[in-house]
């Protein structure tokens, strides 16, 4: 059915969504050349809100940014689709790549069904099937409402996301002595991801990354 209407939309409408050129694709080729990758291995870099080890694919900037906004405000599917392919395809090597589970960075008051087209959730499902492992959505829930990172100040950043995840029932069984990977879109400061490690590590995982499709600048520390 999903085929079925991306399809559809193709045939009725070739043309990319960020520069109106045809195309076949969501987003053409000439506006995927210009994503800047970051990363080019797992990194353990610093980030403000403290130490994690993970991967970002591309720099938040130009048509990728125009993308993930795009994808966030008008919840356009296809982008979605298309921008996990790239993550996958850019992932390198996971370390210990022994059935990893791929944990989507939920969002508040949404069930899973609401969020089955987020780009966490379609990037979850995408890299379990490419790397032999398992799709983690439902096994983290998000608690309480906090403002977006990009209208905080940066060291509010740091404290809005405390606490903010906990783990639902049956997930620690499932998290024990796995390599976990937190899914997100755009890291920022990496509260985020913190407060998400903070809550999956209370399940005592062998380890835990993360894996996102693009990193501030304003990351680095
Ligand atoms: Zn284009």
């Amino acid at each position: 059915m999903r085929a079925v209407s991306f399809l559809q939309r193709v045939l009725a409408d070739r043309s990319c969504f960020l520069c109106g050129d045809e195309s076949e694709l969501p987003i053409c080729t000439v506006c995927l050349a210009q994503f800047r990758s970051c990363d080019t291995q797992w990194t353990d870099a610093k980030r403000v809100a403290g130490q994690f080890s993970g991967f970002s694919a591309y720099w938040y900037e130009g048509p990728l940014r125009q993308a993930i906004l795009q994808m966030k405000v008008q919840g356009e599917f296809q982008i979605a689709e298309q921008l996990a392919q790239r993550l996958a395809s850019c992932v390198p090597p996971l370390p210990l790549a022994d059935h990893p589970i791929f944990v989507p960075i939920p969002r508040f008051g949404q069930t899973d069904r609401d969020m089955r087209h987020d780009f966490p959730h379609v990037a979850s499902r995408l890299l379990a099937a490419a790397f032999h492992g398992e799709d983690g959505a439902g096994l983290v829930a998000k608690i309480r409402r906090t403002p977006l990172q990009t209208q905080v100040s940066d060291p509010d950043r740091l404290t809005n996301v405390v606490g903010a995840f906990h783990l639902r029932s049956g997930a620690p069984e499932r998290l024990q002595d796995r390599t976990v990977i937190i899914v997100d879109d755009v890291l920022t400061t990496g509260a985020t991801i913190s407060a998400a490690t903070d809550a999956i590590q209370q399940a005592r995982p062998h380890q835990c990354l993360y894996l996102t499709l693009a990193r501030s600048r304003a990351t680095i520390a």
